[in-house]
């Protein structure tokens, strides 16, 4: 049976592991989004990548899917925001990717030097030329200084066709042990992004219903801002992990994949 969302005001979709899985969409998630367009639901992809949404866009349409940049919001989106929401008309070092670079223009400034002030690093996953060896030096010095460390999301690690890479967390938490400092994130599961989103939508959060396949990033992230979640087996969570959860952070339903709501 197909799934009624006109109880809701948003849909929310997480994209890895529940949309795609490395550049093929996973089953029924093209034609989930084609009939969320055609009933003109509301709705947001969501992502903890670091990159902007005009990228992830480009990478959906690779895929046969048609979204616009208001339609997503990823956590790179969310760490720009937040620079910008805490200090207006900020000087930021970006150690991110070139989307938080692209994101931030006519927004602030970027710092490129140790010499120079700054109020806040964006830190992302290492893998990137943003945030290669030099670039954590500098991040490091302009820390010990008294810049924020705003991490991209807390993950640790993140899937990637050659294997496991670090993730932003892992990154955030190396940088701010250094400089003995205390970092903020930015992505799934932080309210800050869930509630940005929620803003930018113009939806209350407890009219929203989120479909994830991580129970830590997704579903327990919407579950604290009181919206209903659905959790699908097509990516990280496995059956046996609803077992140890507690009753607080267990999905509302479970689903295999999304073709279970069309
Ligand atoms: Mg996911």
């Amino acid at each position: 049976m197909s799934q009624d969302f006109s109880r809701y005001e948003a849909v929310l979709l997480d994209l890895d592991g529940t949309v795609y899985f490395e550049d093929h969409p996973l089953p029924g998630s093209v034609d989930l989004i084609k009939r969320l367009q055609a009933e003109n639901t509301k709705f947001a992809c969501i992502s903890n990548s670091t990159t902007s949404p005009q990228r992830v866009v480009k990478r959906l349409a690779g895929m046969g899917i048609t979204v616009t940049p208001d339609q997503i919001y990823t956590a790179g989106a969310a760490a720009v925001d937040y620079v910008v929401k805490r200090f207006p008309n900020p000087r930021a070092f970006n150690l991110a990717t070139e989307g938080v670079q692209d994101m931030l223009e006519g927004r602030g400034h970027w710092v490129q030097t140790d010499s120079e002030k700054c109020d806040a690093i964006i830190i992302g996953a290492p893998a990137n030329r943003y945030a290669d060896f030099e670039r954590q030096r500098i991040a490091l010095s302009l820390m010990r200084n008294g810049a924020l460390a705003v991490g991209v999301c807390a993950d640790r690690i993140y899937p990637s066709p050659r294997g496991w890479e670090f993730g932003s967390g892992a990154l955030t938490l190396m940088l701010t042990y250094a400089a003995n400092a205390k970092p903020v994130y930015c992505g799934k599961p932080e309210k800050v992004f869930f509630a940005e989103l929620c803003r930018r939508l113009a939806v209350p959060p407890e009219r929203c219903i989120l479909i994830g396949d991580n129970l830590e990033a997704d579903i327990w992230g919407a579950k604290q801002m009181g919206m209903a979640t659905i959790l699908t087996l097509t990516g990280v969570a496995r059956p046996d992990d609803l077992k140890a959860i507690a009753a607080d952070h267990r999905p509302d339903q479970v689903i295999q994949d999304l073709r279970d709501l069309i």
